[in-house]
């Protein structure tokens, strides 16, 4: 608890109401999907991610990174006024639970398989979540003769490996991430 005070703080300083805000949803979805198990670290607001990479944990570090483009206003398009108010929440929170599953599965004797995505501790963690969320999705390791990669899910209904590496937001109901902010007045 001490320790999770300290990182808050120190990114409240860096990073303003975005470092509360990332802090608390970590600390939120911790308790509803790892029964608090997560071992608290770095959260930053990442500059340089390229805009299609929204996050990455760096098991190293115990380290989550977010990018700022989640920060970044949708219409009018190309306006460059970054910032907090900007947050689509919804998306960003998708995110962090993304991140924190590696998270977890790193702290908790990490994984065996083709990739961190494509393997037996993340599917179980996947379709352990989707239970939790409601999301009517099932995932399974997928193999060499596995599902097209530009499906959802393939004709047993487990998830493409797009879909699987990009869980929870690759199963999310059409226009569930637009928010009234980001739409044009
Ligand atoms: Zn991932």
């Amino acid at each position: 608890m001490e320790r999770f005070a300290g990182f808050r703080t120190a990114a409240v300083r860096r990073f303003g109401a975005a470092g509360a805000w990332a802090y608390d949803q970590w600390e939120r979805l911790n308790e509803a999907f790892f029964g608090s198990g997560c071992i608290v670290g770095e959260i930053i607001w990442e500059k340089a991610l390229q805009a299609k990479r929204l996050g990455y944990y760096a098991p190293g570090k115990n380290r989550i990174g977010l990018s700022r483009h989640l920060m970044r206003p949708l219409y009018p398009a190309g306006v460059l006024s970054w910032g907090f108010r900007h947050l689509n929440r919804k998306l960003a929170a998708d995110i962090l639970l993304h991140e924190m599953i590696h998270q977890h599965i790193h702290q908790t004797g990490g994984w065996n398989g083709e990739n961190s995505h494509n393997n037996d501790r993340f599917v179980r963690e996947v379709n352990r979540i989707a239970k939790l969320m409601g999301l009517p999705i099932k995932a399974a390791v997928i193999g060499k003769t596995g599902t097209c990669s530009q499906v959802r899910s393939d004709a047993r209904g487990y998830l493409s490996a797009a879909a699987l590496y990009d869980f929870p937001y690759s199963v999310r109901e059409p226009g569930y991430y637009a928010t009234c902010t980001q739409r044009p007045g």
